[in-house]
């Protein structure tokens, strides 16, 4: 997991410039960014994850910046150089990575979810692959991983706000059906004492009326609890 003792400068500078690029991901889009060098050191192509602004399920960072550099370079073969990224790849970055001959791979932050560099699978060090690819993983790790924390958990307090926020209307909509079954109670005892309301078949339409608005506030609670199962469906989805 940790590169070795001594510091790396340049595998550190390189990946101080993968920060500064994830930085400028669009908004919206999970901030990744990745650079790949060229076997003299120098700056090839960049790219961010730009699924969303781009609407392509494709755009990651590495590929993005797979296909500059081989736009750079004028072929798909990018023999010696190295692609520098903030987070493990994923298996289809994996496959990127390999089709185009990339010599080594340096990322930050470990995804222990979708990582196809050691985390779910390894797919870059199979030595059944024709070639191979250099890896070393963690490096300004925490950084790396602090700039997706920092996306995700304004995110999810949003989504426990919105969360917390529906539960007070649910509970202030149980309040107020448990307050007008009080009412509705009190008025129907009312009207049955009341020998002129219970003659003219008024006790009778009374109670039909409260009994359609305890019916409305029902319904409504189970609507607004509805709509928050929904909600909360949708964020575990998108999580
Ligand atoms: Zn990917």
């Amino acid at each position: 997991m940790q590169l070795d003792n001594r510091l790396d400068k340049r595998l550190d500078n390189r990946m101080q410039r993968a920060l500064d690029i994830a930085r400028t991901t669009p908004d919206g889009d999970i901030p990744v960014g990745a650079v790949v060098y060229g076997p003299g050191g120098e700056e090839l192509g960049v790219g961010t994850n730009r699924r969303q602004a781009s609407c392509d399920p494709t755009a990651h960072a590495e590929v993005e910046a797979i296909r500059a550099a081989a736009s750079a370079l004028g072929t798909w073969r990018l023999d010696g150089c190295e692609l520098v990224v903030t987070l493990e790849p994923c298996t289809m970055c994996a496959g990127a990575i390999l089709g185009a001959r990339i010599e080594s791979l340096v990322f930050g932050a470990y995804e222990p979810k979708t990582g196809a560099v050691g985390s779910v699978l390894d797919a870059l060090r199979d030595p059944h692959h024709l070639h191979t690819v250099e890896v070393r993983g963690g490096i300004r790790e925490r950084e790396c991983a602090e700039l997706l924390h920092n996306f995700f958990r304004p995110r999810r307090t949003m989504g426990r706000n919105n969360y917390f926020n529906e539960k007070e209307t649910i509970m202030g909509l149980a309040d107020k059906a448990e307050s007008l079954k009080g009412d509705a109670k009190e008025a129907l005892g009312d009207a049955t004492d009341n020998n002129e309301l219970k003659n003219e078949g008024k006790a009778d339409q009374l109670s039909g009326d409260i009994k359609d608005k305890l019916d409305q506030a029902g319904d409504a609670i189970k609507d607004k609890a509805n709509e928050v199962a929904g909600k909360i469906q949708d964020a575990r989805e998108n999580n």
